[in-house]
């Protein structure tokens, strides 16, 4: 249920998020003077991820009861993860046939790529990405994969021991509030922050001109892209709808918050705070919550999926190659790993990328030419990833009987 002061902050963040626009457009390079604004946001929604992930795989694995249940929310968790990341590329290997956005693009219109070696992954490097030989450093870095593990063992290990356990799950399970509190907190001066994230950026992107003629030169690449993300949101949709038996537009409500700081952040990581907050609002389960989002934020791309499939499609065209049937198979097995790899933080599905285009012996330099935009579509593919966390979260929930 939406209170008033619910209404309120999303009436705000929706003025903002057209304000900042609004000003990053007409004033362009002037609003680099509000940057620090968003900056400060963005930091102070980073510092409350390792103690939220920590506190919450903990509680949420330590909820469970059994290691049976955890078994079943796990797989019914990867294996949504699974499903909806394959059709998000489906979708996008679709789209790029449809629009044939690479047909005719002039070559020469490609940026410099910097290194895109050092972003390419395997599967060995995804499974070692599991590990971390220290698990501070690991929290340090921000390197969640591992620490959700640790986490996850953790738990399970603390529920065998009887008492002494009870006593390390209770003090997680008060650092979990807390840290919710703190996140209501941080929620009131989310509007600020991404009036500030949007007007900056766009600034920073050289004004309402530039972007215009960026867009246009690339306007089939960024429809196909776009219209890819909107056709699986309407997909999760009716996910929600048929599996989860929830209202979509109270479920955007109390998301909304979220979504739009996605959009701000360009980060899914960073919003994994405001995801929970916009979930517990929702009334999913705490279990759920606590498990999926977390592990989702930072293994569950739909939206990071379907683009690299896109972009990939789109290079080739570019370049004149034709990708029969089985390259685009190989297309959708490894988008989806690379979107597995990629980290919940801005630009980060740009990188993995190089992994797929290697796969099917495309030119990583074709990288460049989608880069003068990939800033906004990034955006776009990150409030995806969140949606598609927390319409997971609402399935699991309910399947696992929250
Ligand atoms: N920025 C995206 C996210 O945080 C990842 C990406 O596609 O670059 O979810």
């Amino acid at each position: 249920m939406m209170g008033n002061s619910d209404r309120r902050l999303l009436i705000a963040m929706l003025v903002a998020i057209v304000a900042g626009g609004c000003a990053g457009f007409f004033w362009g390079a002037a609003m680099q003077s509000v940057a620090w604004i968003g900056q400060l946001f963005l930091t102070a929604l980073k510092m409350m991820i390792v103690p939220l992930v920590v506190a919450s795989i903990i509680t949420g694995v330590a909820g469970l009861g059994d290691v049976r249940k955890l078994g079943r929310m796990g797989l019914l968790s990867v294996g949504y993860y699974a499903c909806t990341t394959l059709i998000a590329v489906a979708i996008g290997l679709l789209m790029a046939n449809l629009w044939q956005p690479g047909v005719g693009v002039d070559l020469a219109s490609a940026a410099a790529v910097p290194s895109p070696k050092a972003g390419d992954v395997g599967m060995a490097d995804l499974i070692l990405s599991l590990v971390h030989p220290n698990i501070v450093a690991a929290a340090a870095q921000m390197k969640l994969l591992p620490l959700i593990l640790f986490c996850i063992l953790l738990a399970a290990a603390l529920t065998t021991i009887g008492d002494k356990g009870a006593v390390v799950i209770a003090f997680f399970d008060g650092l979990n509030d807390a840290m919710m509190r703190l996140v209501g907190w941080l929620m009131l001066f989310a509007p600020i922050g991404v009036f500030a994230l949007i007007a900056a950026k766009l600034g920073a992107a050289g004004g309402g001109d530039a972007f215009v003629a960026q867009l246009a030169a690339l306007a089939r690449y960024a429809l196909a892209v776009i219209s890819g993300l909107l056709t699986h949101a309407a997909l999760l949709s009716l996910l929600l709808l048929l599996l989860a038996r929830r209202s979509v537009l109270g479920y955007l409500k109390n998301l909304g918050t979220a979504l739009m700081t996605a959009f701000s952040t360009a980060s899914s990581s960073a919003t994994l705070p405001l995801t929970m907050e916009g979930v517990q609002a929702a009334g999913v389960s705490e279990r759920a919550r606590r498990f999926v989002l977390p592990l989702g934020a930072t293994v569950n791309m739909d939206g990071t999926a379907l683009y690299e499939a896109v972009a990939v499609l789109f290079i080739a065209q570019a370049y004149g190659i034709e990708l029969g049937l089985g390259q685009q198979m190989l297309v959708l097995v490894t988008a989806t790993m690379a979107a597995i790899g990629a980290a919940g933080i801005p630009e980060a599905g740009l990188v993995t990328m190089v992994m797929v285009l290697n796969a099917v012996g495309l030119p990583l330099d074709g990288i460049g030419l989608i880069l003068a935009i990939d800033w906004f579509l990034d955006r776009c593919r990150t409030t995806i990833n969140v949606f598609g966390d927390s319409v997971g979260a609402a399935i699991v929930g309910r399947w696992t009987g929250g």
